[in-house]
């Protein structure tokens, strides 16, 4: 299981389904991508099984788009189906998590209390459900991730996306490792150095409780107390 995003230069879904291979080796029983188009249109593609399906998905129906997220899935919470793979979507924002979010039944009840429905079986979903839900109340994309993140127990690795923003990605560690990739005029987030490798070799590993703000000018790190932090930047040789 393993979680890629990128603030690229270039047609973007090639690049995250290469650097979901380099993640193969963690195992995983789906995947998916999801891009924000030039018009900043958000939409994703999502498929059970290994990658070839996925990238057969998007020969037929391809995504467009400079900035993007993707994700192999391990199931811990729903069957491994089209419908709980990630990404997962609630209107502007589109998730990709690993772990597990301990309290993700608290939530579940709280967001369909609201009238809320969720479509997937997992944990992940009320993430961005809840997300969703604080945008359509007038937050702002980093305020609700905020708000979000600060609802959830457990361990995790998570990366948001949001339409109309193809300049933004919000990652968050807790437990499960990120990795942040320096580019020039370009910004990566992974799992690991490994899977970066191909596009940069200057990393900044993300701590416990941090959260990230990326934009292709940099990354801006946060803590859990939301006060903001640096990290040191390292040069990784992972070969390629
Ligand atoms: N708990 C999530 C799910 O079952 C994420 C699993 C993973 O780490 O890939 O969908």
């Amino acid at each position: 299981c393993g979680i890629i995003g990128i603030l690229g230069r270039h047609e973007v879904s090639p690049q995250l389904v290469d650097a979901l291979k380099r993640l193969e080796y963690r195992g995983y029983d789906s995947a998916g991508v999801a891009t924000i188009d030039e018009a900043g249109k958000l939409d994703r593609r999502r498929a059970v099984g290994k990658l070839v399906n996925l990238s057969d998905r998007l020969v037929h129906e391809p995504l467009r788009g400079h900035t993007g997220i993707g994700h192999t899935r391990w199931a811990t919470h729903g069957a491994a189906t089209e419908e709980n793979a990630h990404p997962h979507r609630s209107g502007p924002v589109a998730v990709v998590h690993n772990g597990i979010v301990e309290n993700y039944r608290e939530l579940r009840d709280e967001l369909v209390s609201a009238g809320i429905q969720p479509e997937s079986q997992t944990d992940t979903e009320t993430v961005a459900l809840m997300t969703g839900k604080f945008m359509a109340e007038g937050m702002p994309p980093r305020e609700a991730a905020r708000a979000t993140l600060a609802r959830l127990k457990g361990a995790f690795a998570l990366a948001f996306l949001f339409e109309g923003e193809d300049d933004l990605i919000i990652a968050a560690r807790k437990g499960s490792p990120l990795a942040i990739g320096h580019g020039k005029g370009e910004m990566f987030l992974g799992s690991d150095a490994v899977a970066l490798s191909p596009f940069t070799d200057r990393i900044t590993y993300l701590e416990d409780g941090d959260h990230a703000v990326l934009t292709r000018e940099g990354v801006q790190i946060y803590n859990a107390e939301c006060e903001q932090v640096s990290h040191p930047e390292h040069r990784i040789d992972v070969g390629t």
